[in-house]
């Protein structure tokens, strides 16, 4: 069976789907990597082949992987039949997955691996917010004008900085991590009651707002009612003043980003602080948000970049070309495609199936 690693196209995009490392690790398995597809990430094209890969075109292979989703001239260049592997946005872009499904193409969306114990090794979400929480803390102590930790220096003691992380899932217990790895004073708020713990174990407070949502069966939250959210709105514009900076990371799979700050909050706040919102490409959690940008609003500096595991290619990559590779092997466990429909990964992540959009 042939896997095609094609180069990135998307603005901005520098992963790539399989590492080097991973390409010997899927023996039984030919690689075709698009000749520089490595580049931007840190792997030579050398690497690949040293690791066993053929340089060439990938798109005729049995199976594509990608990180991101397809654009209309790739996904014409895919063969019917193909097994497509790549985040495909299966909640937001219809259009794309009726195109794939248009083509033949049976599409697995990397988004859609559901988050059972069996499938850990598979979960890109969980791998690459891993990335961008990590990311998230850094920008924010780079971007403050102050200290993350207490010092104490002949010129005097400097009290550390407090940060609170809004989101307490996989990307904000990283950015809760990393925020006291860094010396901060850390507090974590989530409407999942189970978080709690988890935030504490991290060293960090929770921060009780009074408000408290469901969790789906999933392990997802609900979104929150109407009041729910005025209440959600009302306590953080009371409390956010007290933070120097504020990390963002609230999501509720296929709705926009809840809106958790309102433009009075960010008023409130004092002059240098600073609002990271993860959730900037959902619209964002922040009022003033500004998707792609960063911006200054009434003193404080608000960051929407998109996409920040991207802006560690490196890791990022070698985490993703891990999913992908456990994916593969689960797809096909011994180097030829075995699709079991009645299985819940293969099921569950399969988004077309030929010309048909799987439910
Ligand atoms: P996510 O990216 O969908 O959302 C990020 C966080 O935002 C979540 O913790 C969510 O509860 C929170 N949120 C939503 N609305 C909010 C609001 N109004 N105010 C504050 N917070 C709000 O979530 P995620 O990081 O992908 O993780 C979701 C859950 O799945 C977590 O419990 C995680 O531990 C679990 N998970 C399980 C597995 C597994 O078992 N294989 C793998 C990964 C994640």
């Amino acid at each position: 069976m042939r896997v095609g690693v094609p180069k990135e196209t998307a603005q901005g995009e520098r992963r790539v789907a399989l590492v080097p490392e991973a390409v010997a690790r899927l023996s039984g398995f030919e690689v075709v990597v698009e000749p520089g597809a490595g580049t931007a990430a840190g792997f030579t094209d050398e690497a690949y082949r040293e690791a066993g890969a053929a340089l060439g075109d990938p798109w005729g292979a049995d199976v594509v992987v990608k990180v991101a989703k397809p654009t209309a001239e790739e996904a014409a260049r895919l063969r019917e039949g193909t097994v497509l592997i790549s985040f495909l946005q299966p909640l937001a872009d219809r259009e794309g997955i009726e195109r794939l499904a248009g083509r033949g193409v049976v599409a697995f969306a990397m988004e859609s691996i559901p988050r059972i114990t069996r499938a850990q090794a598979m979960d890109a979400l969980s791998s690459q917010a891993t990335v961008s929480g990590y990311k998230a803390t850094l920008i924010a102590a780079e971007r403050l004008p102050k200290f993350f930790p207490l010092l104490m220096t002949a010129a005097g003691t400097v009290a550390p900085a407090k940060v609170v992380v809004l989101g307490a899932g996989v990307a904000g217990l990283q950015a809760i991590a990393t925020a006291r790895r860094l010396g901060a004073v850390v507090a974590g708020f989530d409407v999942r009651p189970a978080v709690r713990e988890q935030v504490e174990s991290l060293g960090a407070t929770f921060l009780d707002l009074g408000v408290r949502g469901e969790e789906t069966a999933a392990g997802y939250a609900a979104e929150l009612t109407a009041e729910q959210q005025a209440e959600q709105q009302r306590a953080l514009e009371e409390r956010l003043p007290d933070y120097d900076a504020v990390i963002t990371t609230a999501l509720v799979p296929g709705r926009p980003a809840p809106k958790l700050i309102p433009a009075a909050a960010v008023a409130a706040m004092r002059p240098g602080s600073v609002i990271v919102d993860l959730a900037a490409e959902a619209g964002g959690n922040c009022e003033l948000t500004v998707p792609g940008e960063e911006v200054v609003r009434q003193g404080v500096t608000i960051v929407g970049l998109a996409n920040l595991p991207s802006t560690m290619p490196n890791h990022a990559s070698q985490l993703y070309a891990r999913n992908v590779t456990a994916l593969l092997q689960h797809l096909a466990p011994n180097g030829e495609l075995e699709l079991d429909w009645t299985d819940e990964i293969t099921a569950g992540t399969c988004v077309t199936r030929q010309e048909e959009v799987a439910a």
